[in-house]
């Protein structure tokens, strides 16, 4: 079994190529190689001694996960499903607009965490993806979009951890990814175009804060410590003024950036102006420098929860922005292939069985379930 290079930060790649008794500007050069030019055969690294070329195919390998399928649509959104072994499969999506391309990335087969409107949750969990197959979505899906674009320039300005799983429950594969997409030597992209989007891992949010202080989203989705409760069962564990606290924390190694606050509107449930009062309140009382992102629901029949009409949408949305807090509705992109945000559903071992721990809870809707027209039953993201 050799390397799999996608599994290295630069330094890591600099440690590996001690090993073979090269200096660290030949780990520069094949990284540069590998994440810059996409480029998977040593033969082919044209700059690199012909002797460790020769080394490298004895020890070393790059390979992103193999492509499933491909599905693009009509807005341009592509979503791709990768296999990664043992019965698994991930996603990650490409969503371009006109000043951007942003690709969704996924950071583990199936998510423990278990919010019940996310169909991620509901499949359950399998295991945690390595730094190869995080990295891997992003080396695939840059370069073969910068060969279908036919260009040579950068395509994806933008990554946000948001597709399947928690990011921070897979700290340790996660950073070396952070750091290969933040490296000049790597994709170059900024640390504020670089997204990590948690449900509220407060230690590892801490963490990150000293290791790769990336712009950070929360998963919130509820004002109230009783209501997140039930919709983010890890807030039972870490509640809303202790992750509100670590928000705080986290910004003072970024002092320029704020927190994005991520809120699924959900039909009756949360999406009421009591709710949105609150959420004023827990912010202020809190003094974190925020934003707020409004996503519209995307219904599946297990979830028991509906999507909220555009009307309390946009009331809620008011409130927030009366109050000075910059608040936006999330557009809803790709949702004729199942890419819209909580509709990720790749396909998942569910090893802990917390799908079927989710279905055996109470559910929070107390009204009858009705699903959009067109809507189809599918999964989700931090
Ligand atoms: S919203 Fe995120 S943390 Fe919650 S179950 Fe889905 S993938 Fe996991």
């Amino acid at each position: 079994m050799t390397a799999n290079l996608l599994d290295y930060d630069l330094d890591g790649l600099a440690a590996f190529c001690e090993t073979l008794g090269e200096k660290r500007f030949r780990a520069t050069q094949l990284f540069r190689w590998i994440h810059q030019r996409g480029v998977r055969d040593f033969d082919d690294m044209s700059d690199l001694a012909k002797s460790l070329r020769e080394k490298l195919k004895g020890v070393a390998h790059v390979a992103a996960p193999a492509v499933l399928s491909q599905h693009e649509s009509a807005d341009g959104t592509i979503k791709w499903l990768f296999d990664v072994g043992g019965g698994d499969a991930i996603e990650a999506v490409f969503i371009p607009e006109d000043d951007r391309g942003t690709l969704c990335v996924s950071s583990q087969a199936g998510c423990a965490v278990g919010c019940r409107f996310c169909s991620t949750g509901h499949q359950g969990f399998s295991r945690n993806l390595s730094t190869g197959e995080i990295v891997g979505q992003l080396w695939f899906a840059e370069h073969f979009l910068r060969r279908h674009l036919k260009t040579d320039e950068r395509v994806i300005s933008n990554v946000v951890m948001m597709g399947m799983g928690e990011p921070l429950q897979n700290y340790s594969a996660l950073v070396p990814a952070l750091k290969t997409m933040l490296d000049d030597h790597g994709y170059g992209l900024s640390r504020r175009r670089v997204t990590v989007s948690t449900s509220g891992m407060v230690n590892f949010m801490d963490r990150l804060g000293e290791d790769c202080p990336v712009a950070l989203a929360v998963s919130l989705h509820a004002p109230n410590d009783p209501l997140r409760d039930d919709l983010v069962p890890l807030n039972r564990k870490h509640p809303l003024a202790e992750l509100m606290a670590a928000c705080k924390r986290y910004l003072q190694h970024a002092p320029r950036d704020f927190v994005t606050f991520e809120y699924c509107m959900l039909d009756g449930v949360n999406d009421g102006a009591e709710h949105a009062r609150q959420l004023v309140e827990l912010v202020r009382s809190h003094d974190v420098s925020c934003k707020f992102n409004l996503i519209p629901f995307n219904p599946f029949p297990q979830s028991g929860l509906v999507r909220s009409p555009q009307q309390r949408v946009a009331a809620f949305a008011k409130t927030l922005n009366d109050a000075g807090i910059v608040t936006t509705v999330r557009k809803t992109r790709g949702d004729d292939i199942d890419a819209a945000c909580g509709q990720l559903a790749g396909e998942v071992q569910d090893r802990t069985k917390v799908g079927a721990r989710i279905a055996r809870q109470r559910t929070v809707v107390t009204k009858p379930v009705k699903f959009l027209p067109g809507v189809q039953e599918t999964t989700g993201s931090s």
